[in-house]
């Protein structure tokens, strides 16, 4: 056993990340009164959200017509019918309320003229059950929307007296035996001491995993470390075969120019000038959703009408649109043209490229963030004292494909779920159960592997190998020998771990074994996306098999559960929640407005 001492400290509630989905829930959890910790690798600030761009979406009705049940259409069919209805309508119906919240919390949204939120059309949000016209729902503040959100939230969990425990690096879940989790294992990473937080309950809100794809639009420290410590505590992750690529990252840097410069008039041409959304989708144009866009620029580029000296790439126009609204509504991606893509916005065409953006699998939950652990008899099993929030989970709401302005949206409405749920749940007079010494044991000997790994391969290598074998098998259009391929390529990535050299064996700042854990972590995400893609033989969202173009609700309308023995992944299933929360009678939704059909652009 590997000898470390550690701190201990007791709360009621640890949560895990900063980013929004974690501080909504930290302030959530402070404002009911219970002792809460935030945990947090990167200062508060500086998570991913801080890059959210576009806005979050809410059916205000500040810029015309709108109501929460159609709000609650789009998402369904955006999800392409395999996310979860009571979570879809919750989502819906709680996003005014949610965003009045931010609102009074002090977030500077955009305004109209009467001093309302100001909100801009984003792709696949409509009206009238996708019959009418394009909706401005997504609420804004420029094109710097989750800074707004994230400076905000940070500031109310300080006044609401949350603990933060900044740069501390949670390493595992600590389990009882019967799979109760009692807590988390953290490296603190700038003077090297190890700290275990014991809790009544855990909220992982840890981000996406995009790093395991060679060019994301997120943030380095986007490596899955939520789902990693998930799998290792024998939970599964849920239908991580949908990857989303957002149709507009900068060619060559992969740096996100927001939809939302869609939402204000701009549009993509190809190599002819042509405006070809429109061919495509007739009704929904350059504002369909972000699986079909990026399909049909992949369609363009495969054709021979790509744009550049390799025809490899797209044209975003935004040089038609007054120099007034880009300075006020766009002007974070102004810059970004400038610095990553030396364009003038007023002058030239964006040079763009589909781009891994979002997960929308992750570690499965009801709609209250609480996280299950499934089985063939109860496929709603909770797994107690574990919930996950934000990208890290999956609700699910946004099934095979996230409508934009879904997220920022996903992480209040359930980040504030999670904590009224554990206001209820959550005995602040109870006793903090003591930690199972096995599992603390498990977690310290691997910290020590990793610490002193002997291996050949340095870790960026066997990283740069997961990432192009992910970004080339696991990619915009699929087929089975591609996906068969990447399996085993993959696979044997997994293998190499044990070859894996680390040459810094101290524990301060010692960023290449923070590295290392974390591609610890971003390897099972790697594998379970590549399994259930290959798996899955359907079309569905995000997921496009060119040997199954159709979508095969027969066969297929199910969540995907992949589970982990050591490297090893297992495949399973569950039901889509098809009842809503709300039957038609007592003002729900009517059932036959959200049956399956075909997704028509
Ligand atoms: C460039 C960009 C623009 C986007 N724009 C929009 C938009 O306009 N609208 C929209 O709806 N969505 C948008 N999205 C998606 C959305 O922003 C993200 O899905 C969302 O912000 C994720 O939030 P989160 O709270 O789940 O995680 P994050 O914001 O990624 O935060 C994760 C947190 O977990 C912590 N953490 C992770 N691992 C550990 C560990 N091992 N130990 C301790 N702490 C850890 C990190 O420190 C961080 O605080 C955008 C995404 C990107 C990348």
């Amino acid at each position: 056993m590997a000898e470390y001492e550690y701190e201990t400290h007791e709360y009621d509630v640890v949560v895990v990340g900063a980013g929004g989905a974690g501080l909504r829930a930290t302030l959530g959890m402070a404002e009911q009164g219970l002792r809460t910790a935030c945990v947090t690798k990167v200062f508060p600030t500086r998570s991913h959200t801080v890059a959210a761009q576009g806005g979050i979406a809410a059916s205000l009705a500040n810029m015309g017509p709108d109501n929460w049940q159609w709000h609650m259409y789009d998402t369904v069919k955006g999800s392409d019918w395999l996310g979860d209805t009571d979570a879809m309508e919750y989502l819906a119906r709680e996003a005014p309320k949610a965003v009045y919240e931010l609102e009074h919390y002090g977030v500077p949204f955009s305004r109209t003229e009467e001093g309302k939120i100001y909100q801009r059309p984003f792709g696949g949000h409509t009206t009238e059950f996708g019959e009418g016209p394009a909706v401005q729902r997504t609420c804004a503040a420029a094109d710097r929307t989750g800074h707004a959100i994230l400076h905000t939230l940070y500031g109310q969990s300080l006044k609401n007296n949350a603990e933060f425990y900044i740069e501390y690096f949670a390493i595992d879940l600590i389990m009882s035996d019967d799979g109760i989790c009692q807590g988390v294992l953290c490296w603190k990473l700038d003077d090297g001491t190890l700290h275990l937080f014991s809790s009544k309950m855990v909220v992982l809100a840890t981000g996406g995993y995009g790093r395991a794809y060679f060019s994301a639009t997120s943030a380095h420290t986007c490596t899955g470390d939520g789902g990693g410590m998930t799998a290792r505590a024998g939970l599964p992750l849920q239908d991580m075969e949908f990857v989303q690529f957002h149709p507009t990252g900068i060619y060559g840097a992969g740096c996100l120019i927001t939809e939302g410069a869609r939402g204000e008039g701009g549009y993509l041409t190809n190599s002819e000038g042509e405006r070809f959304m429109e061919r495509y989708a007739p009704q929904y144009k350059d504002l369909a959703p972000r699986d079909y866009v990026s399909r049909c620029m992949t369609m363009e580029i495969r054709e021979g009408r790509g744009v550049g000296a390799n025809g490899d790439h797209i044209h975003l126009n935004l040089n038609h649109l007054p120099p007034e609204t880009l300075k006020l509504r766009l002007p974070g991606i102004s810059e970004s043209a400038r610095v990553f893509a030396g364009v003038n916005l007023n002058k030239e065409p964006i040079p763009v490229l589909p781009t891994v953006h979002y997960n929308m699998g992750g570690i499965p939950t009801n709609y209250w963030g609480e996280v299950l652990a499934p089985t063939p008899d109860d496929p709603d099993r909770i797994s107690p004292g574990l919930m996950a929030v934000g990208e890290a989970g999956c609700a699910s709401v946004h099934g095979a494909n996230r409508l934009g302005s879904n997220s920022l949206i996903d992480l209040v409405v359930f980040g504030r779920a999670a904590a009224i749920r554990a206001g209820k749940i959550v005995d602040p007079n109870s006793p903090v159960p003591s930690p199972n010494q096995k599992s603390v044991e498990a977690a310290l000997d691997r910290f020590d592997n990793a610490r002193y790994a002997k291996g050949h391969m340095p870790t960026a290598a066997l990283r740069l190998e997961m990432q192009q074998t992910m970004q080339k098998d696991a990619a915009v259009f699929r087929a089975n020998e591609t996906l068969a391929e990447g399996k085993k390529a993959m696979e044997e990535v997994a293998d190499k771990w044990s070859d894996v050299g680390v040459t810094d064996r101290s524990l301060v700042w010692n960023s290449d074994l923070m590295e290392t854990l974390e591609l610890a972590n971003l390897i099972p995400n790697a594998v379970a996306t590549i399994t259930g893609a290959e798996a899955r033989k359907e079309s569905r969202g995000a997921h496009a098999h060119e040997d199954f173009p159709e979508r095969d609700d027969e066969n297929w309308r199910k969540h995907s559960l992949i589970w982990f023995k050591g490297n090893k992944a297992s495949l399973g299933y569950r039901g889509v929640h098809e009842q809503a929360l709300t039957s038609h009678n007592d003002g729900g939704i009517d059932p036959k407005k959200i049956a399956p059909k075909k997704r028509t652009f």
